[in-house]
Protein backbone atom coordinates (compact mmCIF):
# COMPACT_ATOMS: atom_id res chain seq x y z
CA UNK A 1 0.00 0.00 0.00
CA UNK A 2 1.21 3.17 -0.61
CA UNK A 3 2.61 4.95 2.45
CA UNK A 4 0.64 8.06 2.35
CA UNK A 5 -2.94 6.12 1.99
CA UNK A 6 -1.37 3.69 4.52
CA UNK A 7 -1.11 6.41 7.28
CA UNK A 8 -4.20 7.97 6.05
CA UNK A 9 -5.98 4.72 7.05
CA UNK A 10 -4.44 4.25 10.38
CA UNK A 11 -5.70 8.02 11.40
CA UNK A 12 -9.29 7.22 10.11
CA UNK A 13 -9.60 4.50 12.75
CA UNK A 14 -9.33 7.26 15.63
CA UNK A 15 -12.54 8.11 17.24
CA UNK A 16 -14.11 11.02 15.24
CA UNK A 17 -12.09 10.85 12.02
CA UNK A 18 -13.35 10.15 8.71
CA UNK A 19 -11.33 10.29 5.26
CA UNK A 20 -10.96 14.27 4.77
CA UNK A 21 -9.65 14.71 8.81
CA UNK A 22 -7.38 11.65 8.36
CA UNK A 23 -6.44 12.96 5.02
CA UNK A 24 -5.28 16.85 6.51
CA UNK A 25 -3.41 14.76 9.31
CA UNK A 26 -1.39 13.23 6.69
CA UNK A 27 -0.79 16.72 4.58
CA UNK A 28 0.49 18.26 7.98
CA UNK A 29 2.73 15.53 8.69
CA UNK A 30 4.13 15.94 5.20
CA UNK A 31 4.79 19.85 5.83
CA UNK A 32 6.16 19.23 9.06
CA UNK A 33 9.85 18.86 9.98
CA UNK A 34 11.47 15.19 10.23
CA UNK A 35 12.03 16.63 14.13
CA UNK A 36 7.95 16.30 14.31
CA UNK A 37 7.46 13.36 13.10
CA UNK A 38 10.10 11.53 15.34
CA UNK A 39 8.78 13.08 18.16
CA UNK A 40 5.16 11.98 17.51
CA UNK A 41 6.90 8.44 16.88
CA UNK A 42 8.33 8.37 20.02
CA UNK A 43 5.45 10.10 22.04
CA UNK A 44 3.30 7.13 21.02
CA UNK A 45 5.81 4.62 21.31
CA UNK A 46 5.94 5.19 24.86
CA UNK A 47 2.08 4.68 25.45
CA UNK A 48 2.85 1.08 25.05
CA UNK A 49 5.79 0.67 27.38
CA UNK A 50 5.77 3.44 30.48
CA UNK A 51 1.42 3.44 30.49
CA UNK A 52 -0.31 1.11 32.85
CA UNK A 53 -3.62 0.64 34.23
CA UNK A 54 -4.65 1.33 37.90
CA UNK A 55 -5.56 -2.06 40.06
CA UNK A 56 -8.29 -0.07 41.86
CA UNK A 57 -9.07 3.38 39.47
CA UNK A 58 -8.60 0.99 36.01
CA UNK A 59 -7.22 4.51 34.30
CA UNK A 60 -4.70 4.68 32.70
CA UNK A 61 -1.29 6.14 34.28
CA UNK A 62 2.33 6.65 33.61
CA UNK A 63 3.47 6.24 37.64
CA UNK A 64 6.34 4.45 38.50
CA UNK A 65 3.66 2.46 41.41
CA UNK A 66 1.18 0.36 40.14
CA UNK A 67 -1.50 2.29 42.07
CA UNK A 68 -2.18 5.58 40.19
CA UNK A 69 -1.46 8.87 42.29
CA UNK A 70 -5.19 9.50 43.18
CA UNK A 71 -5.72 6.31 44.42
CA UNK A 72 -2.55 6.43 46.41
CA UNK A 73 -3.43 9.67 47.80
CA UNK A 74 -4.26 9.37 51.73
CA UNK A 75 -5.90 13.09 51.10
CA UNK A 76 -8.35 11.70 49.09
CA UNK A 77 -12.19 10.89 51.11
CA UNK A 78 -12.93 7.67 51.04
CA UNK A 79 -16.47 8.13 51.90
CA UNK A 80 -17.08 9.02 48.01
CA UNK A 81 -16.60 7.26 45.06
CA UNK A 82 -17.84 8.40 41.19
CA UNK A 83 -18.36 6.08 39.19
CA UNK A 84 -17.26 7.60 35.49
CA UNK A 85 -17.45 6.24 31.67
CA UNK A 86 -13.59 7.08 30.56
CA UNK A 87 -10.39 8.21 31.54
CA UNK A 88 -10.74 11.37 29.65
CA UNK A 89 -14.21 12.06 32.16
CA UNK A 90 -11.94 10.92 35.32
CA UNK A 91 -9.63 13.91 33.78
CA UNK A 92 -12.36 16.60 33.23
CA UNK A 93 -13.24 15.99 36.92
CA UNK A 94 -10.18 16.31 38.37
CA UNK A 95 -9.01 19.49 36.06
CA UNK A 96 -12.36 21.05 37.74
CA UNK A 97 -10.91 20.64 41.08
CA UNK A 98 -14.51 19.75 42.40
CA UNK A 99 -14.08 15.92 43.59
CA UNK A 100 -12.30 14.97 46.27
CA UNK A 101 -13.20 11.21 46.69
CA UNK A 102 -11.86 8.32 44.60
CA UNK A 103 -12.81 7.15 41.28
CA UNK A 104 -13.56 4.42 39.20
CA UNK A 105 -13.43 4.00 35.25
CA UNK A 106 -16.39 1.77 34.07
CA UNK A 107 -14.65 1.60 30.55
CA UNK A 108 -17.37 3.30 28.55
CA UNK A 109 -21.32 3.28 28.08
CA UNK A 110 -24.50 0.96 27.41
CA UNK A 111 -25.27 1.29 23.65
CA UNK A 112 -28.02 2.24 22.78
CA UNK A 113 -28.71 -0.29 20.21
CA UNK A 114 -27.95 -3.65 21.85
CA UNK A 115 -29.32 -1.94 25.49
CA UNK A 116 -26.49 -4.14 26.81
CA UNK A 117 -23.54 -3.26 29.25
CA UNK A 118 -20.99 -6.17 28.38
CA UNK A 119 -18.57 -3.80 27.84
CA UNK A 120 -18.48 -2.11 31.12
CA UNK A 121 -16.22 -3.36 34.29
CA UNK A 122 -19.72 -3.77 36.44
CA UNK A 123 -18.50 -6.79 37.99
CA UNK A 124 -14.75 -5.11 39.10
CA UNK A 125 -16.98 -2.46 40.61
CA UNK A 126 -19.28 -5.07 42.08
CA UNK A 127 -16.56 -6.87 43.24
CA UNK A 128 -14.74 -3.81 44.81
CA UNK A 129 -17.19 -2.46 46.81
CA UNK A 130 -17.27 -4.42 50.09
CA UNK A 131 -13.74 -3.74 50.82
CA UNK A 132 -14.55 -0.31 49.81
CA UNK A 133 -17.26 -0.09 52.38
CA UNK A 134 -14.55 -1.13 55.21
CA UNK A 135 -12.36 1.36 54.14
CA UNK A 136 -14.83 4.17 54.81
CA UNK A 137 -17.24 4.33 52.04
CA UNK A 138 -20.93 5.87 52.08
CA UNK A 139 -21.75 7.06 48.41
CA UNK A 140 -21.22 6.26 45.26
CA UNK A 141 -21.89 8.51 42.61
CA UNK A 142 -22.71 8.09 39.12
CA UNK A 143 -21.21 10.70 36.89
CA UNK A 144 -22.09 10.03 33.38
CA UNK A 145 -22.65 12.03 30.50
CA UNK A 146 -26.14 13.95 30.37
CA UNK A 147 -26.78 12.49 27.26
CA UNK A 148 -29.06 9.27 26.32
CA UNK A 149 -25.72 6.99 26.25
CA UNK A 150 -25.60 8.24 29.84
CA UNK A 151 -28.67 8.20 30.88
CA UNK A 152 -28.89 4.61 29.95
CA UNK A 153 -25.39 3.63 31.89
CA UNK A 154 -26.85 5.35 34.94
CA UNK A 155 -29.82 2.76 35.21
CA UNK A 156 -28.04 0.19 34.38
CA UNK A 157 -25.19 0.81 36.55
CA UNK A 158 -27.54 1.74 39.88
CA UNK A 159 -29.78 -1.64 38.84
CA UNK A 160 -26.94 -4.38 39.35
CA UNK A 161 -24.77 -1.68 42.42
CA UNK A 162 -28.16 -1.55 43.76
CA UNK A 163 -28.45 -4.98 45.91
CA UNK A 164 -24.85 -4.81 47.42
CA UNK A 165 -25.55 -1.23 48.16
CA UNK A 166 -28.61 -2.33 50.46
CA UNK A 167 -26.62 -4.55 51.99
CA UNK A 168 -23.38 -2.49 52.30
CA UNK A 169 -25.62 0.65 53.30
CA UNK A 170 -24.07 2.61 50.51
CA UNK A 171 -26.30 5.34 48.76
CA UNK A 172 -26.10 5.57 45.46
CA UNK A 173 -26.46 9.38 43.60
CA UNK A 174 -26.18 10.02 40.15
CA UNK A 175 -25.21 13.74 38.86
CA UNK A 176 -27.70 16.49 38.92
CA UNK A 177 -28.75 18.28 35.64
CA UNK A 178 -26.72 21.27 36.18
CA UNK A 179 -25.35 19.67 33.16
CA UNK A 180 -27.15 20.58 29.42
CA UNK A 181 -28.65 17.78 28.27
CA UNK A 182 -26.29 16.18 25.48
CA UNK A 183 -23.12 17.80 27.72
CA UNK A 184 -19.85 15.36 27.55
CA UNK A 185 -18.42 15.98 30.75
CA UNK A 186 -14.98 16.78 29.41
CA UNK A 187 -16.33 19.78 27.41
CA UNK A 188 -18.48 21.24 30.58
CA UNK A 189 -17.01 23.91 32.65
CA UNK A 190 -15.54 23.75 36.39
CA UNK A 191 -18.53 25.51 37.65
CA UNK A 192 -20.91 23.33 35.66
CA UNK A 193 -19.48 20.32 37.14
CA UNK A 194 -19.36 21.60 40.63
CA UNK A 195 -23.10 22.11 40.12
CA UNK A 196 -23.90 19.09 38.87
CA UNK A 197 -22.03 17.75 41.99
CA UNK A 198 -24.00 19.81 44.46
CA UNK A 199 -27.23 18.95 42.65
CA UNK A 200 -26.82 14.98 42.49
CA UNK A 201 -29.46 13.24 44.16
ZN1 LIG B 1 -6.21 4.58 40.53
Amino acid sequence: MDPLERLSSLFERFPGIGPRQANRFVQFLLRSSPSVRRELIDAIAAVGSGVHQCPQCMRFHAGAAKICGICDNPRRDVRTLAVVATDTDLAALERSGTFRGSYFVIGGTVSLASEKGDNLRTLQLLDSLAARSDAGLEEIILAFPANPEGDATCIFVREHLSPIAEVLNLTITSLGRGLSTGSELEYADPETLKSAFESRR
